[in-house]
């Protein structure tokens, strides 16, 4: 047991000693979510790194006009990142990036820079920090890159939503009660804001509301499809809005926070 303290303890030590002495640096393609100014010239960045999950860093000097990092950290950016870590500090020190593909143009338009805001805001609320996860990282890139394609950002978001429940762990079945258990089949399905999955017509709660069979089946289909078939095919646009509303309520459940960015979205129309 002596041994064993002295050792920690001589390794804590060594630790503290060593605090501020940069640890390796990191290569990898990134995802920005957001970032914010940091103090008069830095900016803190999230940013989803593809091999080491989701992390925040510090961009030094990233607000002056001629900064080295130029547009790279704009929300959404695709890039490649160098970092390196510190010991006993949470944030990163962002050395240098490079610009893959850019989505900053999208932000002008406000569908898509609502539905591009609540894709960065749902990943930095739903993924765990650290983790590497190669799906969600696909996920994002993927339904950024279909609003950029088509303008249309109602299915992508949808599908979006769903995914992302579903890569969690937290998609309730969409053919039986929550509640009872009870499979669904050809009866009618109620949905409300206190119940993370659907209900038969017993179980329903008080100010529950039906959810038309064609929302359930298209639900069904996103979360089987490619994203590429269901953009190609016209989904009824109140199926594809009620799917959304459901999802964001299933995440916002269980993530147990309200998404900023949702009412920017529901405003649009
Ligand atoms: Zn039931």
């Amino acid at each position: 047991m002596q041994v064993g303290r002295r050792i920690r303890e001589r390794r804590e030590r060594a630790v503290g000693r060593r605090a501020d002495t940069p640890m390796p640096l990191h290569e990898s393609e990134a995802i920005i979510l957001q970032s914010y100014p940091l103090g008069e010239a830095d900016r803190l960045v999230s940013f989803l790194s593809r091999s080491s999950g989701r992390m925040r860093g510090v961009a030094k000097a990233a607000k002056r006009t001629k900064s080295k990092f130029g547009s790279t950290l704009e929300r959404l950016s695709y890039i490649r990142i160098w970092y390196f870590e510190r010991e006993r500090r949470d944030l990163v020190s962002i050395t240098q990036t490079e610009l893959i593909e850019s989505f900053l143009e999208l932000f002008s338009d406000y569908e898509s820079g609502a539905a591009l805001a609540l894709f960065s805001e749902i990943s930095e609320v739903v993924l765990p920090e650290k983790e590497a996860l190669d799906a969600p990282f696909r996920l994002l890139l993927l339904c950024a890159r279909a609003v950029k394609a088509t303008h249309k950002s109602e299915v992508p978001l949808a599908y979006f939503c769903l995914w992302t429940l579903k890569l969690a762990g937290w998609m309730p079945p969409l053919d039986s009660c929550v509640i009872c258990g009870r499979a669904l089949g050809e009866e009618q399905a109620f949905v409300a804001p206190s119940l993370h999955g659907l209900a038969c017509s017993r179980c329903r709660p008080a100010g529950a509301r039906l959810l038309p069979k064609e929302s359930i089946a298209l639900a069904r289909r996103m979360t089987t499809q490619k994203l590429e078939q269901l953009v190609e095919v016209s989904a009824p646009p109140i199926a594809v809005r009620e799917i959304t509303s459901i999802a964001l309520d299933w995440i916002e459940w269980q993530a147990e926070k309200r998404l900023i960015s949702r009412k920017m979205w529901e405003q649009k129309i």
